[in-house]
């Protein structure tokens, strides 16, 4: 069997402050990306290919804090972060701290095709990003009212928030909003890839990296076990090593992926109060989504049938 998941980031998403129009819109997202990805394998392509352009497509679409729509630095600039890796043969590329850069998902490729190295960051990665020839776009093209807004509420403060969530009004809301998208995929060959994108966390301290450029943290691909890709409170997902935990488990505990994410998500995470959820797909393409706040935005779909968006936690 082969599929695919895809999340839109988790967090305080409440039916209660969504309008219909909003689900409808979120939904609609979801659906063409997981769609634009599923294609990809169903005519024989790479699970690589495929969680690439599922993620380019919500990089693009400015409901999600990746890409087009991340969110605002401390100094009212936008840094993002991203990572890639393919669990056929453990290559893997990563970026952080990238400003104007179209598709951050797509200079991680290029620095795990493409350079020597796995990780780049800051100037360093976007003057890679221009010697080849990846999309940059102007600060206009990542702004938008919603996320100049949440800025505005935290500017001046220490404070830093996650995305998604309808109202910053109360500190415990502040405190459960993610965004972040990403993607994981098995193959019609049996492999498996996973990827993360970022635009971190609003007020962030520039020059703050979370867990989705981070390999093993945010992001990790193994064919002998399996792909996941986290959306959360990055500090907390880079102290559990949330990603490879997973595979760690199945590994050398030979627990079957629901009961290894499980056990990070519901278990691991919350002990140490990190919020959040992850997607997760093993080596015969049965696929997960699991997540310990309210919501997460998240698709699944796979070749024998089963397609399924779903925003809330019911
Ligand atoms: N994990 C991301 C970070 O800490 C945030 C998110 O998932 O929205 O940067």
């Amino acid at each position: 069997m082969y599929s695919i998941a895809i999340h839109g980031g988790a967090g305080t998403i409440l039916r209660s402050e969504m309008s219909a129009e909003m689900e409808n819109a979120y939904r609609q997202a979801l659906s063409t990306a997981l769609q634009q990805g599923y294609e990809i394998l169903e005519a024989g392509g790479t699970s690589l290919d495929a969680v690439t352009r599922a993620i380019v497509a919500l990089e693009d679409n400015i409901l999600f804090n990746a890409g087009k729509g991340s969110v605002f630095t401390s100094l009212g600039e936008h840094e993002m972060d991203a990572s890639i890796m393919n669990g056929a043969d453990g290559s893997a590329g990563a970026v952080a701290g990238v400003k104007q850069i179209r598709n951050p998902v797509l200079l991680a490729r290029e620095v795990m095709e493409n350079s020597q190295h796995v990780f780049l960051c800051s100037e360093g990665a976007m003057e890679f990003a221009r010697e080849r020839g990846v999309a940059i776009e102007p600060d206009e093209y990542f702004y938008s009212p919603f996320r100049f807004e949440q800025w505005q509420q935290l500017k001046d403060s220490d404070d830093y928030q996650m995305d998604h969530s309808a109202k910053a009004n109360s500190k415990e809301q502040k405190e459960k909003k993610f965004g972040t998208v990403g993607a994981v995929a098995c193959d019609q060959y049996g492999n498996l890839a996973a990827g993360t994108s970022t635009g971190g966390m609003t007020n962030k301290k520039f020059g703050r990296i979370g867990d989705s450029p981070i390999i093993g943290a945010g992001t990790y691909a193994n064919n002998k076990t399996c792909a996941i890709s986290c959306t959360g409170h990055g500090e907390l997902f880079i102290k559990a090593v949330a990603a490879y935990d997973v595979h760690a488990l199945m590994a050398y505990k030979k627990i079957g992926l629901e009961e290894a994410m499980r056990e990070v998500v519901l278990d691991t995470l919350p002990k140490i109060g990190g919020e959040g959820g992850m997607i997760g797909v093993d080596k015969f393409g049965n696929a997960f989504g699991i997540f310990n706040s309210e919501g997460m935005y998240r698709g699944i779909r796979s070749s024998d049938g089963k397609v399924d968006i779903a925003i809330y936690a019911d």
